[in-house]
């Protein structure tokens, strides 16, 4: 049964914090709501609080482009994407708001030899793990999207793809604000305006936050800030492989034909779906030199424009109405950073970098079972900090934009 569309419950405004919480989680953008939420839901802990330095979902969350998926290269992210994908299939039900959830299917096209055998093994190595990507061949691609130039506009020749079932996206606003109206409803204090300026130390350990309001003291401080994360992480002494590096996206007018599936190339590293309103939202790959600004550039836009019309021409025809970018923390091996830090009451969620969208079900439901009980659940194990220090590195670029 579906959730009427305009069901979004209210979500309760406190007028400032109390001086202390068990549990205070920095950020408001999908992960950080998306904690509290399963944190009140699944372990009754509603003494929390989610501080917002803007308004909520004012970062990545309500800039992304929402393609959720789970075609990744290694056991570890895929077998943990697969979750979160099927969480987001029921996620209307469980937080009774609509997200506008479709699923759509996403086909990655390959141009060379070499991107044919990437692909091949990706379908392998999906099957082995549970999730539905099989390889199709140029006309079996033509019966998924009719509108594809199979010849690339002479420059990009189409081979084959790999057809991943299970693609979707859903409203990111919708997803974040269900996540906050549910957390907020069973009593979680949801601040925005309220910028982290710095830790409150005990010792070693982290025992809350510091605001222009004043000093917050929590049992436990959650670090989901997106590309913000190495400033506070340095509060804490804690150095992080993060870099930060923006990521712009651009939507058109309506094109009146339907695209039916997400269309992607590893090779030219973007990708296009229509929007529920009909819009085509195009994407890419982040800027190659790190930054925080969230300007988006002529460049880009021309350079994603150009490669996504060799495979759409039809794109040629429609108009660009708006460009955006957001700044993502990239991790020195393309996969989040989920856990402990090494500094006693001071966790981090990060390294969400362009794929972190279709995290926020089974990221959220994670951190809030390692905070509500203090062990990290199998899912998120390869995840740890630590694993640079250990040399069990997650390294799979295949998570980076589309490839
Ligand atoms: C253009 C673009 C397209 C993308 N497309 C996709 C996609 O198709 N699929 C996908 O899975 N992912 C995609 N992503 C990535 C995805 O958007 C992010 O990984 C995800 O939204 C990260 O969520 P978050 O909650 O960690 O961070 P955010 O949503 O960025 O939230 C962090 C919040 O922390 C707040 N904050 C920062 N510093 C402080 C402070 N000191 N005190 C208090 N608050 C603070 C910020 O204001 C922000 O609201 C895309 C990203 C971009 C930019």
């Amino acid at each position: 049964m579906s959730v009427p569309v305009d069901s979004l419950p209210p979500i309760r405004w406190p007028d400032r914090p109390r001086s202390s919480y068990d549990v205070v989680i920095v950020g408001g953008g999908g992960h950080g709501l998306s904690t509290a939420y399963y944190l009140a839901t699944r372990h009754q802990l509603t003494n929390v609080a989610v501080l917002e330095a803007d308004y909520i979902v004012s970062g990545n969350t309500g800039r992304n482009t929402t393609i959720i998926r789970a075609n990744y290269g290694l056991p570890e992210a895929i077998r943990f994407y697969q979750h979160s994908l099927e969480m987001y299939r029921d996620l209307e039900q469980e937080i009774g708001a609509a997200i506008l959830h479709q699923t759509r299917g996403i086909v990655w096209t390959a141009h060379t030899e070499t991107a044919m055998r990437t692909e091949r093994a990706r379908c392998l190595v999906n099957t082995a793990c549970g999730a539905r990507t099989v390889m199709i061949s140029p006309a079996e691609l033509k019966d998924v999207v009719p509108q594809i130039d199979l010849a690339g506009g002479g420059r990009y020749p189409v081979l084959g793809a790999s057809h991943h079932l299970d693609g979707a996206t859903a409203r990111h606003d919708r997803v974040a604000w269900g996540y906050a109206a549910g957390a907020s409803q069973r009593g979680v204090d949801i601040l925005q305006h309220t910028p982290v300026t710095g830790l409150v130390h005990a010792g070693d350990r982290v025992a809350g936050v510091q605001t222009p309001g004043g000093p917050i003291a929590a049992g436990v401080v959650l670090s989901a800030v997106g590309g913000r994360v190495t400033a506070l992480a340095a509060h804490a002494g804690v150095r992080l492989p993060i870099r930060t590096h923006p990521l712009h996206a651009f939507v058109t007018n309506n094109y009146a034909q339907e695209l039916g599936s997400i269309v992607a190339s590893t090779e030219l590293v973007c990708y296009v779906s229509q929007t529920e309103r009909g819009q085509m939202l195009i994407g890419a790959e982040f800027d190659a030199q790190p930054s925080y600004s969230r300007q988006s550039s002529f460049s880009a836009l021309r350079a994603y424009a150009y490669k996504m019309t060799k495979l759409l021409p039809f794109l040629r025809e429609l108009r660009i109405l708006r460009s955006w970018a957001g700044i993502c923390d990239i991790s020195t091996d393309f996969s989040p950073i989920m856990g402990e830090t090494g500094v006693d009451g001071f966790l981090v969620t990060t390294g969400w970098g362009t794929w972190g969208f279709k995290a926020i079900p089974a990221g959220g439901e994670a951190m809030a079972e390692l905070i509500a009980t203090g062990r990290a659940p199998a899912l998120i194990e390869p995840f740890r900090l630590d694993r640079f220090a250990r040399d069990h590195l997650v390294a799979d670029h295949g998570s980076a934009g589309t490839r």
